[in-house]
């Protein structure tokens, strides 16, 4: 089943630059795909409007998100408020509102299910706390349930936001740039539950990264982006320092945690650089 079908998307900003230059990709149920490109290449472009909040230009092309077309030419759908349910959306960061406690955050996951004014009030039913609560086990922070989300540190924060498309019932992810603020190892926990949730879920997920050693480690397929187009769209093992520096040019070290030496002469030196650049962080 396709998840995602994208075809000609184009968004003009401002006149004569496109943010989004007829992106046409597919994404099919179950996959973790990892977007890549330098900054300004289109990629959160490229993610809101999938989940609906951007509208392409009047003759952009379309997208469907299962089965159900949400934009065409520049026009949100009627059904597109239905298929928004089944998207969770994470961001770099302001992911969650800082003085509610985490499990009310994770809570209004289920906004979209519980009567509004329930909602409203933040009344939640036993089972409904039950529920946010084996989400934030989960991913592995319900030791903080109670605490304001401003005290979390960045990268449990991150984790809530994955718990509340848990509780959402989200069918797909959308992840912008989770772990661009974050430090290695809270990148690593953040990738894992990611990870954890499309493996034991099947959730689609598409997750943008600044830096393709994760998109390496954690996803089979990348699509590359540059200047608003996919210029590569393939197995993410492709993505070696040469084929980015090939695709990218003077660009390509910004793709990487630790910066590949500059182009070394041909020969064996090239696998030596290629083990420093995926070095584990
Ligand atoms: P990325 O997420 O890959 O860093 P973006 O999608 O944010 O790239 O940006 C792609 C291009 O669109 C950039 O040239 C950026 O300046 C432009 N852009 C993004 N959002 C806006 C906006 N709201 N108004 C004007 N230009 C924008
Ligand atoms: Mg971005």
């Amino acid at each position: 089943m396709l998840v995602v079908n994208i075809s000609g998307l184009s968004k003009s900003f401002t006149r004569g630059k496109r943010a989004l230059d007829n992106v046409s990709l597919q994404v099919r149920e179950g996959e973790m795909v990892a977007l890549i490109g330098a900054s300004g290449s289109g990629k959160s472009t490229l993610i809101r409007h999938i989940a609906g909040l951007l509208r392409a230009d009047r003759d952009g092309g379309m997208i469907e998100v299962f089965g159900e077309v949400i934009q065409q030419n520049g026009r949100i759908s009627r059904g597109a408020r239905k298929v928004r349910a089944n998207i969770g959306v994470v961001f770099q960061q302001f992911n969650l509102v800082s003085r509610l406690t985490v499990l009310t955050n994770v809570l209004t996951g289920m906004l979209g299910q519980v009567p509004a004014w329930r909602g409203s009030l933040c009344l939640f039913t036993r089972a409904e706390r039950m529920q946010a609560m084996t989400a934030l086990k989960r991913v592995g922070i319900d030791g903080h349930a109670t605490k304001k989300a401003r005290n979390l540190s960045g990268g449990q924060q991150q984790r809530a936001a994955i718990a509340r498309t848990i509780t959402q019932g989200a069918r797909l992810i959308l992840a912008d740039e989770p772990i661009a603020s974050l430090d290695p190892a809270s990148s690593r926990k953040v990738m894992n539950t990611l990870e954890r949730v499309n493996r034991e879920d099947n959730v689609t997920v598409i997750v943008s990264l600044h830096q393709v050693d994760y998109a390496r480690d954690y996803c089979i397929r990348a699509i590359a982006m540059r200047d608003g187009k996919v210029i590569f769209d393939g197995p993410s093992t492709a993505l070696t320092p040469e084929f980015l520096r090939d695709l990218y040019g003077e660009y390509s070290s910004e793709l990487f945690a630790i910066p590949p030496e500059p182009a070394p002469a041909k020969g064996k030196v090239v696998e030596a650089q290629k083990d420093m650049a995926y070095a584990p962080s």
